[in-house]
């Protein structure tokens, strides 16, 4: 079985703010198995840090006003090509790009609605089965 996995997730400093979203339960599952961990928005070119971006209207936007949907999108496309096969996607929570289940709602506010970051969504769109943190 190969996962994919956020990696901010495994500790990895890939975070928007330059921190990461270490996770032990995720860190203890992935123990014996085969797993590659990615990061879309350092796929994409972007810094770390870099400013924050949420999805509004369908499309990536930064909190400075910037829209770099298309950049967000040529990352996922990046992850996508090069992962090979893999079974199973652990993803960060309320991302704009590994969300599974719900994403920030646009407006930088805080508040979160329902929906899937844009890697979870090509994941999904493939068949592949992807769950967040909490889900472990
Ligand atoms: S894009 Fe995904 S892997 Fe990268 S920091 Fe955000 S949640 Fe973590």
């Amino acid at each position: 079985m190969k996962i994919l996995v956020s990696a901010c997730l495994l500790g990895r400093n890939c975070k928007y703010s330059g921190g990461n979203n270490r996770n032990e339960k995720v860190l203890s599952f992935l123990k014996g198995k085969e797993y590659i961990p990615v990061c879309p928005e350092v796929e994409a070119g972007m810094p770390v840090p870099r400013p924050p971006v949420e999805i509004r209207q369908g499309r990536v936007v930064s909190r400075d006003g910037k829209d770099l949907d298309a950049v967000y999108r040529r990352g996922v496309a990046r992850v996508m090509a090069e992962m090979g096969t893999v079974d199973l996607a652990i993803l960060k929570s309320g991302s704009p790009t590994c969300g599974v289940h719900e994403i920030y709602d646009g407006t930088f506010s805080g508040r979160k609605i329902k929906g899937r970051g844009i890697l979870a969504e090509a994941l999904a769109k493939a068949g592949i089965p992807v769950i967040d943190e909490k889900e472990l």
